[in-house]
């Protein structure tokens, strides 16, 4: 491409990412385990769209949150209504629910998303403007064991798709009961030390001086480590919640940390948080988190419907995984003259309706050519269509990985094939 074209040549927007097919069929694989095992534990997919009411997240995610004040992606549409592509999942589940009162449904709801969100964050590894969650989320189940089942369930996929030396960092944040008073202490302390706070924290002093704990800056992380810590301030109802939690996991031998300034960046949060982190990764180590949100449901007009659930960043997760993913196997149909090419299109076609995959060339080649077309893109089987072959109505399979050559009627070779790839199949997936 000359310097001219290039200068003319449109790039993606920044913070956002082409996945090209080779990284792709990573995505497909781990989306493929996540529904697996979301299904396994009752989860149904519900699927909301990417631009929602702009209040619905200032309502729902927070107007205190750093995601809304800073972050988000809002535009006047040509019916000058403010919209939003979402940041997060959970504020369209809850309008989800009570649009379509599935709440009037048995409980408890468990619904699971896969797609993209969008923030207007700083683009960096692990950090994009465009990115992927997996989404889950409990709807009218009080018990703490669900928010340790979830866990046991995000603890299953990263395993599934090798994700490993995850930290499950967990902690309570209380709820409207404990948390006033709990909030007192915490602005009587920060506005102690005021002065050694960013500009930005010595915002949220007044307005939530809970959002300090998120800061990144030392400063501020040094005086928010001299604060007041919830735990000493849990009303009973809480501290019990956060008892039992406990001993959820320690009956799936789950292995935690208590981490007491864990409040998330979210304001809806009560009860139980938590958050996977992944050591040696930079400051962009949490791959998921999550928690209890007893009253959103409530706050949006809904009725007293307590929820709890978690997001897991795919990208993340791809980035420490160590998936690796099976080449696609595709048959290439090796054809000479028109009458072999009608041939072969046939034959695909009829492969295809076998549940083969394969690759058709329409090019003029001799039978050599076509062979070193097939090796360049990989194809594992490669039949042969002559004319000879045609006559007899039999014809030659070559399985290119084992160097070995069959010969039979299409239906014929049509079974080699499932069989070899089946059992290719079981012996990749037992590595
Ligand atoms: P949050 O909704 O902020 O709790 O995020 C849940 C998970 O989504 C995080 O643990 C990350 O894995 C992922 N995530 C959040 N923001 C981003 C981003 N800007 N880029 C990539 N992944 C993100």
């Amino acid at each position: 491409m000359s310097r001219e074209q290039k200068q003319q040549a449109i790039s993606s927007i920044k913070g956002t990412r082409d996945i090209l097919p080779e990284e792709a069929r990573l995505w497909q694989m781990v989306e493929e385990s996540a529904r697996k095992i979301f299904e396994l534990y009752g989860f149904r997919e519900l699927r909301a769209p990417i631009i929602e009411p702009t209040e619905l997240f200032e309502k729902g995610t927070g107007a205190s949150s750093d995601i809304v004040t800073k972050e988000m992606y809002t535009f006047t549409d040509k019916g000058g209504r403010s919209v939003t592509l979402r940041p997060e999942y959970t504020p369209s589940v809850v309008r989800a629910i009570i649009e379509h009162r599935l709440d009037l449904q048995p409980q408890p709801l468990r619904f699971y998303y896969i797609g993209p969100m969008f923030r207007y964050d700083r683009p960096q590894k692990g950090r994009y403007r465009q990115f992927h969650q997996l989404d889950v989320e409990v709807f009218g189940e009080k018990d703490p064991a669900v928010d340790a089942e979830i866990i046991e369930m995000a603890h299953r996929l990263l395993q599934a798709v090798g994700v490993e030396g995850v930290t499950i960092l967990v902690n309570s944040v209380g709820c409207p009961t404990c948390r006033p008073a709990y909030g007192q202490a915490l602005r009587e302390a920060a506005a102690r030390v005021k002065d050694r706070l960013c500009p930005d924290c010595q915002r949220k002093v007044e307005i939530n001086p809970l959002r300090i704990f998120d800061c990144k800056l030392e400063n501020c992380q040094a005086a928010a480590r001299t604060f007041p810590l919830i735990n000493d301030f849990l009303c009973e109802d809480c501290r019990e919640h956060f008892r039992q939690f406990l001993i959820y996991l320690d009956l799936y031998h789950l292995s935690y940390k208590i981490e007491p300034t864990l409040v998330r960046g979210l304001d809806y949060y009560t009860k139980t948080t938590f958050e996977l982190v992944v050591e040696n990764f930079g400051a962009q180590n949490a791959i998921g988190g999550g928690g209890r949100y007893d009253n959103m449901v409530k706050e949006f007009g809904g009725p007293d419907l307590c929820g709890t659930g978690l997001a897991i960043g795919l990208e993340r997760l791809l980035l420490v995984s160590k998936i690796e993913a099976i080449p696609q196997s595709y048959a290439y149909f090796a054809h000479r003259g028109e009458q072999a090419k009608q041939a072969s299109l046939l034959a695909a076609s009829y492969f295809r309706s076998c549940g083969i995959p394969c690759l058709l060339e329409f090019k003029e080649r001799s039978l050599k050519s076509h062979f070193s077309r097939a090796n360049k893109i990989a194809a594992t089987w490669v039949v042969i269509i002559g004319e000879d072959e045609l006559a007899a109505g039999e014809f030659q399979l070559k399985d290119m990985l084992r160097s070995k050559q069959y010969k039979g009627s299409l239906e014929q070779l049509a079974r080699i094939i499932i069989d070899k790839e089946s059992s290719r199949k079981s012996a990749l997936s037992k590595e």
